[in-house]
């Protein structure tokens, strides 16, 4: 089996805009956990090629739209720093804002400050 064979056979596949929650091993955060590593970060990469780099060269966060940590869909990650994670939790929080507008708006925000390296 190779490994994104192995990979997606922990994964409880839905439909696109549904919660693809990790059934194998989960770290002390709640975080779906492969080989070593975050369950969610592996789905990102799988989707995009890459995690993107900030503008002083650190790795970008991974943050869940959804809220759902055990959650691997790609439609449901995105790329961003940590204040952009604050930004996500407060516009799902406070203004209520369905999924899709919050994909939208955050990717917008992040152009905008020059995260220019975020995979395509
Ligand atoms: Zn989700």
């Amino acid at each position: 089996m190779d490994i994104l064979e192995s990979f997606w056979k922990h994964v409880d596949k839905r439909g696109p805009m549904d919660c693809w929650n990790w059934i194998g091993a989960i770290d002390k955060d709640g975080y779906g956990r492969f080989r070593q590593k975050s369950a969610h970060r592996i789905s990102y990469i799988i989707a995009h090629g890459s995690i993107g780099v900030d503008n002083y060269g650190y790795s970008l966060m991974i943050a869940h739209h959804c809220g759902n940590k055990k959650c691997v869909n790609p439609n449901h990650l995105c790329a961003t720093t940590s204040e952009g994670i604050s930004q996500i939790n407060m516009k799902k929080d406070y203004l209520g804002l369905k999924l899709k507008d919050i994909i939208d708006i955050t990717n917008q925000g992040l152009l905008k400050k020059g995260i220019n390296k975020l995979p395509k």
